[in-house]
């Protein structure tokens, strides 16, 4: 008895089709050469999960419920996604001798002897519903990338701290999303992370590695961008929280107004133009500024005049000419401090040379 011939029969067995539906099947197998199952599936006598299900009791081997699957995280990581997804395969457990794995197609013998071949063992092999498979796949490697998002953002912060930068631009698209960093009038792509990214996995992000911070978003090309301005330092001697990076004008309030949006920072709040007797953090470029004024350095008024500075001055890095190095953590630059009371004119000619690299 031919092995397609006991899946028909099977399939008559359970009720899943009846003798015209079977005749249509098997017309279509002889003609086009395609498996019996799948012609049923493509003639829409039966559902995939139909097919899997009678694989399972053809085969004699078990149908697992996917919905069930806790995937193994570990012996996931021995397999390349692209095999895991392409071949709609989960790897369940492993042992001295063998592997068990379920997927949708259990004749699949070029993955299945290629995971017998690489890892020496013996495939035990489940069927299940590729549908539910592709699902816990998409969903486990989702997990897998927030972690690397919070391992990314930490390592970023710590190599910006002392620094110019205080800016991380989020760029997320469909399967990948781009860091940049600013700050001083210099943008730097810093890491590109693999896996879609939203608005809110980046807010987990920052929340769970407890960093508040202001923030914007616009849109440009139909893409979201994020800006933000992560708060980790604290300005001496006002004790006022301030963002990551050393930057601007500084002079002391109590309660810092800002045009960011707001993300789980105490001490600042919304206002789009400054409010008298308080200290301001503009964000924008030419933005609003008043005698009580915090400012980034790029949006620095036009023309101050002793107003006092604390920063740090980026220069590029003597040895690598901004390519990035060890020498200078791969940010291209190195900051040295200015620190007192400057006018703009000071502040833009010590940033222009910072830039050209004429330290
Ligand atoms: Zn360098």
């Amino acid at each position: 008895m031919s092995r397609w011939k006991s899946i028909g029969q099977l399939l008559l067995e359970y009720g899943l089709t009846d003798d015209e539906g079977l005749r249509e099947g098997l017309k279509m197998h002889k003609a086009s050469g395609i498996r019996l199952g799948e012609a049923m599936v493509k003639l829409g006598k039966v559902s995939r999960d139909d097919i899997n299900w009678v694989l399972s009791k053809q085969l004699d081997i078990p149908f697992v419920i996917v919905e069930d699957v806790i995937p193994n995280d570990e012996l996931m990581g021995k397999f390349s996604r692209q095999f895991l997804i392409e071949n709609r395969i989960i790897p369940l457990h492993e042992t001295d001798e063998q592997i068990t794995i379920v997927t949708d197609d259990p004749l699949n013998d070029t993955a299945i002897d290629f995971i017998r071949n690489s890892f020496g063992k013996k495939v035990n092999v489940s069927t299940g519903s590729g549908r539910k498979i592709e699902r816990v796949l998409k969903k486990a490697y989702e997990k897998a990338t927030l972690p690397e998002l919070i391992a990314s953002l930490e390592g970023i912060i710590e190599r910006i701290r002392e620094t110019s930068f205080y800016r991380m631009d989020f760029l997320p698209g469909k399967t990948s999303c781009r860091i940049n960093i600013f700050g001083a009038g210099i943008s730097k792509n810093i890491a590109i992370l693999q896996g879609a990214f939203t608005k809110q996995d980046i807010f987990a992000a920052f929340d769970s590695l407890d960093i508040p911070f202001l923030y914007n978003t616009f849109t440009a090309d139909n893409n979201l961008f994020l800006s933000v301005y992560p708060v980790v330092n604290t300005l001496e001697p006002t004790g006022r929280p301030v963002i990551a990076g050393k930057y601007g004008l500084c002079l002391p309030a109590d309660i810092t107004f800002t045009d960011t949006a707001i993300h789980g920072v105490a001490g600042f709040f919304r206002s789009d133009s400054p409010v008298q007797g308080y200290g301001y953090f503009a964000t924008r470029k030419g933005g609003p500024v008043s005698e009580n004024s915090v400012s980034v350095i790029d949006a620095a008024p036009e023309d101050f005049r002793e107003c006092y500075i604390d920063a740090y001055i980026p220069e590029k890095c003597p040895s690598c000419r901004g390519d990035g190095c060890e020498g200078c953590n791969d940010l291209g630059y190195r900051f040295s401090v200015m620190e007192g009371l400057f006018s703009s004119d000071d502040l833009n000619e010590r940033l222009k040379q910072g830039r050209d690299g004429k330290y």
